[in-house]
């Protein structure tokens, strides 16, 4: 499981990340550290990003790095974390590892999805049913957890929620696109409007990292 892990591993070096935490250095985010944390105005503002990455999920990273000291976890990796961890290590590694996966999935470059996931988006009817259908599941998932899309064990894609930091690549599925549906993501910009969150998050979707994933899975 951890080798699977590996192989899906995001252009973000995940285990650099608990190291760097401990150093005390920002986490090395794809999407904040290679841009300005306002670039994905006025999609998601600023503040939202200041908290959402700057907090929320820096708290993460710290709080694993504080949990797995003295531990059998100490010197493992984010994925082996993800893959062999329970309780709150479990719970605040795969946060770590969901919300890097996240980052990836936003850019501040206005995208449109390639030919090859164009194809694989016809088994669910095509870009705009799979995104009303993407949508329906956000906004149906009750309280905190993520909503993906994914290439299963058998290589269908297929939209799914996960509760909490619960997370599909445990399962060993192929994850490619993922959005937060934790109440900060959104609660800044949008207070308790999720549908208007997910009407923003679609502008700032990064398909050519979704397309990557999907030709690397
Ligand atoms: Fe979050």
């Amino acid at each position: 499981m951890v080798a699977a892990l590996r192989q899906r591993k995001v252009t973000t070096p995940f285990t650099g990340m608990l190291k760097e935490a401990r150093s005390g250095q920002d986490p090395p985010c794809y999407s904040y550290s290679t841009y300005a944390n306002n670039a994905l105005e006025p999609h998601m503002s600023r503040e939202t990003l200041d908290y959402h990455y700057g907090k929320h999920h820096r708290a993460y990273v710290d709080k694993v790095n504080e949990l797995i000291v003295g531990t059998e976890f100490e010197d493992a990796s984010l994925e082996e974390l993800v893959a062999e961890s329970t309780g709150d290590i479990f719970n605040n590694a795969a946060q770590v590892w969901n919300h890097t996966f996240f980052w990836n999935c936003l850019s501040p470059r206005r995208q449109s999805p390639g030919k090859e996931l164009n194809q694989a988006l016809e088994s669910l009817g095509g870009l705009e049913s799979f995104q009303k259908q993407f949508d329906k599941a956000a906004s149906a998932l009750f309280g905190s957890g993520w909503t993906w899309l994914v290439k299963d064990t058998k290589g269908a894609v297929k939209i799914i929620t996960t509760a909490d930091a619960n997370t599909p690549v445990r399962d060993g599925q192929v994850v490619l696109l993922t959005c937060d549906i934790w109440e900060h993501a959104y609660y800044i910009d949008r207070r308790n409007d999720r549908a208007a969150y997910l009407q923003n998050f679609w502008p700032l979707v990064n398909w050519e990292f979704v397309s990557a994933n999907l030709t690397s899975g």
